[in-house]
């Protein structure tokens, strides 16, 4: 077995059986991601668009593709024909284009509400408030081409655990908010995007549905590379 391989398999073992796993390939060519495919793992995840758009083909076409990195409106137009999940909607601006492209080739994308709760500065995610304003605002309802599906978040880059775990229940409690202010009626809106190889054992714990995983199934990336192309 190849480490891709006994890694992806001991998670498998590893996971609840609601829990999807998406495996974060970016920064790792086709062939690695094609490695991990064999070995019947079937979601992908990338951040960057022209990365996605140039592995994409590589794979066979039943491999599923998941947006989870900042997403510039000017890009959106190259993955809406095929992307199976978009993570990282967290402005209006950012919806209605979506919205616009999807509409045109007549596709329904699931997205998820990104949300911002690490005590890291970012730039990406709503704040609660903000998720909260957005939603109520409802401007979402006029985009019948995305599917809102649920959220996404990431937790602080910490040693401390209960700040980690902390974050998790804030994000869950966030879910059950919105889930019972607007997506009662919705059974698609049932994901919890959360957790990544540093944390995922406390996600799960917390309530994940999809966990985000990189480093721990390909190997690290290195910061060089990180800091060069980031
Ligand atoms: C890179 C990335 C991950 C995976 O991180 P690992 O620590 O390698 O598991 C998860 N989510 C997002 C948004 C990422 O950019």
């Amino acid at each position: 077995m190849t480490s891709i391989e006994s890694r992806i398999r001991s998670l498998g073992d590893e996971l609840p059986p609601n829990v999807r796993l998406v495996a974060v390939s970016k920064f790792h060519p086709a062939s690695r991601i094609r490695e991990a495919y064999d070995t019947g793992q079937r979601v992908f995840g990338e951040n960057r668009v022209q990365e996605l758009v140039e592995k994409q083909p590589q794979l066979p076409p039943d491999a599923e593709w998941h947006f989870i990195g900042s997403l510039q409106r000017n890009k959106v137009k190259l993955i809406v024909p095929f992307i199976a999940c978009i993570h990282s909607l967290d402005s209006e601006r950012l919806m209605l284009e979506i919205e616009r492209q999807a509409a045109e080739i007549n596709r329904v994308v699931p997205c998820l509400l990104e949300l911002h709760v690490a005590q890291e500065e970012s730039k990406s995610g709503f704040l609660p408030d903000e998720c909260r304003k957005f939603l109520a605002e409802g401007r979402w309802r006029d985009c019948p081409h995305i599917r809102i599906s649920g959220i996404m978040g990431m937790a602080t880059f910490t040693d401390d655990e209960t700040q980690i775990r902390k974050e998790f229940r804030l994000l869950k409690s966030l879910f059950e908010e919105f889930k019972a202010d607007y997506f009662a009626e919705s059974p698609s809106f049932k994901e919890i995007s959360m957790g990544m190889s540093d944390d995922y054992p406390i996600a799960v714990e917390e309530g994940s549905t999809m966990l985000r995983i990189g480093s721990l199934i390909f190997g690290a990336r290195g910061r060089g590379i990180l800091k060069m192309e980031g």
